[in-house]
């Protein structure tokens, strides 16, 4: 049994650099870029952060470079325990965006040393979990399905969410997870991939999520379909929605809120992001939730 109700985060650290171009680099053209902006980004240190700010404490298993220090200490200052973040011989994972006045990007991910976390650092941090805990895991890094599998056996509720998308990996997560999350775009990719619509199948919990149309949540015990609603803002950067929204939810859900509750919240939580610019830096404290439900 864990000492607590806890969250562990297998999840991605990413450095953004983000590059503003006047139009997309062709092949072989040397480009000025109009505008740089460095930030700490990663689907995994997004949702960490997401859900350290919602009041949740959150382990973040992870890997970084000796360049990431800076990224640790952002998560810290987030409220994030960093202790089972270890520091390897590759670089910090990295995304190099270049974006043109239209909002059309060109990325190159680098994932580094999200690559070269172990075995043997996954076991040591979900070592004192059990039930009543949360696993959060996102596909940026390896060893997904070996946590899902030792957490499960533990107790612990294993929270998936199938992005960036690769069909067979999430295929094979299937069968060792409590809750699917999906976008729109992942939903449809993945009843392609399994021939059958993604409503259909067995996980216990199912959350997609359709941007400015909402959340759905089918809970396949009670056969309850709960629904959550956008709220309407007028939004000035989108990314990082999606990772507001699960660490919401699994915020809540470890604080021991029902789920409508976690849906409403992680609704609110999302929208107030999509308000701001950036991606983590963009997140909003439980605080900020409370004002905008008031
Ligand atoms: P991203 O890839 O940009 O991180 P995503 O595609 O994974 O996002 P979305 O389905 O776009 O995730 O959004 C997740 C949640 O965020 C939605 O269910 C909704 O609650 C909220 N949200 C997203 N876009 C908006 C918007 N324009 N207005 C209000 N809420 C939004």
């Amino acid at each position: 049994m864990g000492d607590g109700v806890a969250i562990y985060n297998l999840g991605s650290i990413n450095i953004d650099h983000l590059y503003q171009v006047d139009h997309l680099p062709k092949p072989g053209e040397t480009l000025a870029s109009q505008g740089y902006h460095v930030g700490l980004g990663g689907k995994g240190a997004n949702q960490s952060i997401a859900a350290a700010l919602a009041g949740a404490q959150v382990h973040h298993i992870g890997a970084v470079g000796a360049d990431g220090g800076w990224c640790k200490s952002r998560l810290s200052d987030a409220g994030v325990n960093t202790d089972h973040i270890a520091t390897v011989a590759t670089a910090t994972g990295h995304a190099n965006i270049c974006v043109d006045p239209e909002g059309e990007n060109l990325i190159i991910l680098y994932s580094g040393a999200n690559a070269d976390i172990s075995d043997a650092q996954v076991k040591d941090a979900l070592r004192g979990s059990g039930s009543g805990d949360h696993l959060l895991l996102q596909n940026e890094t390896t060893l997904t399905y070996e946590a899902a599998q030792m957490a499960r056996a533990a107790g612990v509720f294993v929270i998936y969410s199938a992005a960036p998308f690769d069909a067979s990996r999430a295929i094979a997560m299937l069968p060792v997870i409590d809750l699917l999350a999906v976008n729109e775009v992942e939903a449809e990719q993945l009843s392609a991939a399994l021939g059958t619509a993604v409503e259909t199948i067995e996980v216990p919990h199912l959350v997609i999520t359709r941007g400015a149309k909402g959340a759905i949540w089918r809970d396949r015990q009670t056969g309850a379909e709960h629904q959550a609603p956008a709220f309407r803002v007028d939004p000035v950067d989108t990314t990082g929605a999606g990772d507001c929204f699960i660490g919401n939810v699994v915020a809540a859900l470890d604080q021991g809120q029902d789920i409508d509750t976690a849906l409403r919240r992680a609704s609110a939580a999302a929208a107030i992001q999509v308000t701001r610019e950036g991606t983590s830096s963009a997140m909003p404290r439980s605080d900020d939730v409370d004002d905008f439900l008031a």
